[in-house]
């Protein structure tokens, strides 16, 4: 085959200056492009995201398998065509951030996971079209609680777009659900919502439970006395909050201190 040579169009700027080091999540970070290409960023702000491929030059590029060990040391090995990690024969990293502003040739975005000195080979707007809201994904949950948390607050944050408390209630009901049920995003599992409306939206992010086709999803608001109820097959969990809490509680009390919890 013959190769391609690519100029890079700029490079990320990050305090992160190690892979060990990213967060799941990405970081704040600016891409830095060439001075000469600064016409090609005419408009762009009004883009709330972004796509940006970057080139991993640490990367391995002798692996085709793998098993997703930083995640979760029991998972199976999968091709890495089917898989996010950075290794890969051409290791281009494909990245969904924010954008926050553009200042000349600096682009400050949200959520990048590429750190100092990564090149940077285009960039591109995300449109809404870009979105399959219930897309069929292999299993590949992290082994440790405070990874999930970090993946299922991304997730919620990008769907529901405010940090508010039924967005910390409903992220943490749905990692009590999945310790029971499993994959909550499948098709098998099923939800109850009773409670307000951010509730069913974080909870929906979530899950990608559908109203219909097939009906995954049902709710009743009512702001008094809310409950959850999942299901899948024959198992069945109840998770109703303790009490009326603020933002902060909701984000820092455990579990116990949050939720009554019933497994039917
Ligand atoms: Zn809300």
């Amino acid at each position: 085959m013959e190769s391609i040579t690519i100029v890079p169009v700029g490079y990320v700027l990050s305090d992160v200056k190690s892979p060990d080091d990213m967060t799941i999540a990405g970081q704040r970070a600016i891409v830095k492009i060439r001075p000469e290409l600064v016409p090609a960023l005419h408009r762009i702000e009004e883009n709330s995201h972004l796509w940006i491929l970057c080139w991993f030059h640490q990367a391995r590029r002798d692996r085709l398998r793998i098993a997703p060990l930083r995640l979760n040391p029991d998972l199976p090995e999968y091709g890495v065509f089917g898989l996010r990690a950075p290794a890969r024969p051409n290791p281009i990293a494909l990245t969904l951030v924010g954008l926050e502003r553009v200042e000349g040739e600096h682009i400050y975005v949200s959520g990048l996971d590429a750190v100092a000195g990564t090149p940077v080979l285009d960039i591109k707007p995300y449109f809404e079209q870009d979105i399959i809201f219930s897309p069929g994904t292999p299993y590949i949950r992290p082994a440790k609680y405070k990874m999930r948390k970090e993946i299922f607050f991304k997730e919620a944050m990008r769907h529901h777009q405010e940090e508010c408390t039924w967005l910390h209630l409903g992220i943490k009901m749905a990692l009590i659900a999945e310790e029971y049920l499993g994959k909550i995003q499948s098709a098998e599992t099923k939800l109850k919502v009773k409670g307000p409306g951010c509730l069913v939206d974080v909870l929906q992010g979530l899950t990608r439970a559908r109203f219909a086709n097939p009906p995954r999803l049902s709710f009743e608001e009512n702001n008094n006395d809310v409950e959850v109820i999942w299901m899948k097959e024959n198992k069945t969990i109840s998770i109703k909050p303790q009490r009326v809490f603020r933002l902060a509680e909701a984000r820092e009390m455990s579990d116990q201190e949050l939720f009554v919890v019933h497994y039917l």
